[in-house]
C-alpha cells in the first residue's frame, strides 16, 4: 500500500475528478444527517481483514457517506457558522496533504511557515497589531482561546514574581462570551467571574469597571485577563473594546478579543469602525474557516508580543533541544509554530487560506466580505417589510435574527425540519431571552437575497 501502481493511478484519477465536480458544484446538495440504523444498514461494516479496495472505498464514501453529512458550503446553510471556502482554498487542500510537510517547526517547515506566517501578518495587520506581533493557525478557535489564556496566565505569574505561582487565576468575561470560554477556564482550573451585558448583548467598559470593583482586594489580583467578543456567535455584538482595552492596561491584566466568527469583518471598511480598540488586545483569534472562506480547520491566533506566546507554551524535551536552539536564534518569522500554542504537532492548516489569499489578493476578500454584509442588510429590510416577520434584535454583521409572528418553538421545528429534508436550507431554531426565535448567519458570498426572499416567504404558512 505505499507503492504506486495502476489501482492506485486510477484512485488519483476518480479523486480528482470527484474533488473538482465536487467544488464545481453552485449550489452543492444540502444534504442531512441519516440515523445511525440507516447507515448500518446501507452502508454496514467497512473495516475488513482483506479491504474494500480503493474503488470500493471512494464510492462508499461518495454515494452513502458525504450524503450523510450537510455541505457547510451551501448558500443556505444559515445554522451555527457556516463555511464558505474559495475554490482555490479547497483545491489547495489536497496538495498540502499530498506535500506532507510537518509545520510545526521552521526546520522541518521553514517555506510552509514562511506563507502561513504572511497570511497571519495580513491579519495582524488589519488590526493594527505592532511588528512584535505573531502568530499561529490552530484547529480552532476553541483551541485558540485556550492558548491565549495560558499566555495570558503565564505573563501573569511571571509579572507578580512568583507570589501567584500557587493561585487560581480569574478571568472576567462577559455573559456573551462563546462557551469555549468557559471550557478554557474550566482546563486551566481558573474561576470565570462573568460581567454582565447591557440591553443589546455588549459588555461595556463599565461593566467590567463594576465587576473588578466588586471583587475582594485578594481577587482583584488574581484577575489574569479580560475577555472580550468582537462578534458573539449568538447575535453577531461587538463588545466596547476600546474600553475594555483600557482598563485592561491601567491594571495590567491581559486583553484577549475573541473574534472566531466577527473578526473576520475587519477587512471590510463598512464596519471597520466597530472593531475599534482591537488594536489594544494583547491576543487574538479570528477563524479562517468561518468568514475568511478557507476550510477546516484553522483558526489564526495573534499575540501582541509573540515572545510571551513561545515562552508559555515552548515544549521542553531531549528530542527538541534542537529545534529550541534554531528558534532562539531570532524573533523573526523563524520561529516554531508549535511553540506558540497548546500543541506540537501541527499540519500547515494555515496553507489553503494563504494560498487563495495569494492568489486573489486582499481586495477581493474585502469585496467578498461587503458582499456578505450587503446580502444581510437587504435581508434585514425584507424582515422589516413583511407582515409576518420581525428582526428580534438589530443586525451589526452577518446575523440577523428573526421571531415569526404566532409561531410556537414547534412551528418553528417543523418548518426547520422541513426545509432540512426538502433540501432547501438549514436553518435551525435557537432561543434569545427564554423565546425560541430563528437565528440565520450569512457568510457565503453566494447566498443571494433572491433565496432570502424565498426562504422568508416561506415562512407564510405554518406548518402543520
Ligand atoms: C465559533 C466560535 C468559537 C469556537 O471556534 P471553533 O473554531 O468552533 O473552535 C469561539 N468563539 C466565538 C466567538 C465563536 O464564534
Amino acid at each position: 500500500m505505499h507503492y504506486h501502481n495502476e489501482d492506485s493511478q486510477k484512485l488519483a484519477d476518480a479523486i480528482i475528478t470527484y474533488s473538482v465536480e465536487r467544488v464545481r458544484l453552485d449550489p452543492p446538495p444540502l444534504d442531512a444527517p441519516k440515523p445511525l440504523s440507516v447507515l448500518q444498514r446501507d452502508v454496514g461494516q467497512t473495516i475488513t481483514p482483506e479491504g474494500l479496495g480503493a474503488m470500493e472505498a471512494l464510492r462508499i464514501f461518495t454515494e452513502q457517506l458525504a450524503p450523510a453529512c450537510i455541505s457547510v458550503d451551501h448558500p443556505l446553510f444559515l445554522s451555527f457558522v457556516p463555511g464558505a471556502p474559495t475554490e482555490s482554498s479547497v483545491l489547495f487542500d489536497l496538495v498540502v496533504a499530498a506535500s506532507n510537510v510537518y509545520a510545526g517547526s521552521w526546520l522541518e517547515g521553514a517555506g510552509a511557515v514562511y506563507a502561513e506566517n504572511q497570511a497571519l501578518q495580513w491579519i495582524s495587520g488589519l488590526a493594527g497589531m505592532p511588528s512584535t506581533a505573531g502568530g499561529v493557525f490552530v484547529s480552532g478557535g476553541t483551541a485558540g482561546n485556550l492558548s491565549a489564556l495560558i499566555a495570558a496566565r503565564w505573563q501573569w505569574r511571571q509579572r507578580t514574581k512568583g507570589a501567584m505561582n500557587r493561585a487560581r487565576p480569574i478571568i472576567i468575561a462577559s455573559g456573551g462570551a462563546h462557551s469555549s470560554i468557559g471550557l478554557a477556564a474550566n482546563a486551566m482550573d481558573a474561576d470565570l467571574v462573568t460581567a454582565p451585558v447591557d440591553e443589546g448583548g455588549r459588555l461595556t467598559a463599565a461593566s467590567v469597571h463594576a465587576t473588578f470593583r466588586a471583587l475582594s482586594p485578594d481577587d482583584r489580583a488574581r484577575v489574569c485577563a479580560v475577555v472580550a467578543t468582537a462578534g458573539t456567535t449568538n447575535l453577531g455584538v461587538i463588545d466596547e473594546l476600546d474600553g475594555i482595552g483600557s482598563f485592561a492596561h491601567e491594571h495590567d491584566v491581559w486583553f484577549h478579543v475573541d473574534g472566531a466568527y466577527g473578526a473576520a469583518a475587519l477587512c471590510a471598511r463598512s464596519v471597520r469602525h466597530l472593531f475599534g480598540g482591537i488594536e489594544l488586545a494583547d491576543s487574538f483569534i479570528v477563524d479562517p474557516h468561518k468568514w475568511l472562506f478557507g476550510p477546516y480547520d484553522c483558526c489564526a491566533l495573534i499575540y501582541r508580543d509573540v515572545r510571551i506566546g513561545k515562552a508559555a507554551h515552548t515544549q521542553k524535551a531531549e528530542y527538541l533541544d534542537v529545534l529550541i536552539q534554531d528558534a532562539a536564534t531570532s524573533l523573526d518569522e523563524a520561529y516554531n509554530p508549535a511553540d506558540l500554542a497548546h500543541h506540537l504537532t501541527r499540519r500547515a492548516r494555515g496553507l489553503p487560506f494563504w494560498f487563495s489569499l495569494a492568489t486573489h489578493g486582499t481586495e477581493a476578500y474585502e469585496e467578498a466580505m461587503e458582499i456578505t454584509l450587503q446580502v444581510t442588510r437587504d435581508a434585514a429590510d425584507m424582515v422589516r417589510a413583511s407582515s409576518h416577520l420581525e428582526l428580534v434584535v438589530e443586525p451589526s454583521l452577518s446575523i440577523i435574527v428573526v421571531r415569526r409572528k404566532g409561531w410556537q418553538p414547534e412551528d418553528y421545528r417543523r418548518w426547520s425540519d422541513r426545509m432540512l429534508h426538502e433540501g432547501t436550507a438549514f436553518v435551525v431554531p435557537t432561543t434569545h431571552k427564554g423565546e425560541t426565535v430563528l437565528r440565520m448567519c450569512l457568510v457565503n458570498p453566494r447566498t443571494d437575497p433572491v433565496q432570502m426572499q424565498m426562504l422568508f416567504d416561506s415562512m407564510l404558512v405554518s406548518p402543520r
